[in-house]
């Protein structure tokens, strides 16, 4: 590893989606907007900014098209959006949002759970969002969940992820988002298994989306920065918990992250302080609860001065 000269990250931030999504508060579309247009000014470049899943599975996500249409959109700045099915590919089009992430799982009883249908079934329809997307000249990063293991399968055999993220390059996947969704993997694995997925797709086919649910995540991000990852997910604030243990840690922090990365000189971009003056106002003007450690440790050296 060189700390010589500057690395360049892409961070793709999931706050205003993954985060979102996962907590019990509903943001207005105004506050969704101006959190978006905050986490652009601290830097952010890739964004991602809202589902076109129904609202009925999940209500914090409603109206993203007019989320994606309120954005006041800078040059130089990618806005993504979740897209589960051809509706929803409709949604984002409309919206004229040019960025998409489909999904699936690496683990079959966690795509049955999550989606009610097998994993053949979810790329059987990656492949016809795809077929529609590629041509309109969309851009699309795949998620592959559970790469590292799974709490209804555990372990996750990592050679089917493999062949899992060729068939969706083959598609026309741009990258492949490799998502530890319930923090489960560890420094060594998380070295290996990157390894083989840079080797397997180059590096800028891959990103690591990392959860700190087992306090895991700066360190794996460490691994997989070690083995030349440069492409990382994360969270302002670190919000969005984890769907399978209420209470837990969820997305690794941003600000967590921009701190590692600094000291490695790497340069993502984006003002570690902005993001947790960001993160402040999601807790003490949305009432979500930040985890990030960065942030925290920021909140309470103001209280010991004030
Ligand atoms: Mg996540």
């Amino acid at each position: 590893m060189s700390t010589e000269r500057t690395q360049a990250i892409r961070l793709f931030e999931v706050g205003p989606r993954d985060g979102l999504q996962n907590e019990d508060a509903i943001l207005s579309v105004e506050s969704r907007v101006e959190l978006i247009h905050k986490l652009v000014d601290a830097g952010s470049r890739d964004i991602e900014i809202g589902s076109f899943v129904h609202p009925k599975w999940l209500p914090q996500m409603a109206a993203s098209d007019e989320v994606a249409r309120a954005i006041d959109r800078k040059p130089g700045v990618n806005y993504w959006g979740l897209v589960p099915n051809m509706r929803g590919l409709e949604r984002a089009m409309r919206a004229e949002v040019s960025h998409i992430a489909v999904f699936v799982s690496a683990s079959e009883t966690h795509n049955h759970k999550n989606l009610n249908r097998s994993i053949e079934e979810s790329v059987a329809g990656v492949a016809e969002i795809l077929a529609e997307a590629r041509p309109a000249g969309l851009t699309a990063r795949a998620y592959i969940s559970m790469v590292f293991g799974c709490p209804y399968e555990g372990e996750i055999d990592f050679s089917d992820v493999l062949e899992l993220g060729d068939r969706l390059i083959d598609m026309g996947a741009d990258v492949i988002a490799l998502g530890d969704t319930t923090g489960v993997g560890t420094p060594l694995q998380v070295r290996r298994e990157c390894a083989r997925a840079l080797e397997r797709w180059g590096v800028e086919r891959v990103a690591l989306h990392l959860h700190d649910t087992r306090g895991m995540g700066v360190t794996n991000a460490m691994s997989a920065f070690d083995v030349g990852v440069r492409a990382f997910d994360s969270s302002v604030g670190g919000i969005g918990g984890c769907p399978f243990a209420p209470g837990a840690a969820g997305n690794l922090g941003t600000e967590d992250l921009l701190y590692l990365l600094e000291s490695l000189g790497a340069d993502a971009g984006v003002s570690l302080e902005a993001v947790s003056e960001i993160a402040l106002w999601l807790q003490d003007v949305n009432h979500i609860n930040v985890p990030s450690r960065c942030t925290n440790y920021l909140r309470s050296q103001r209280a010991d001065r004030g």
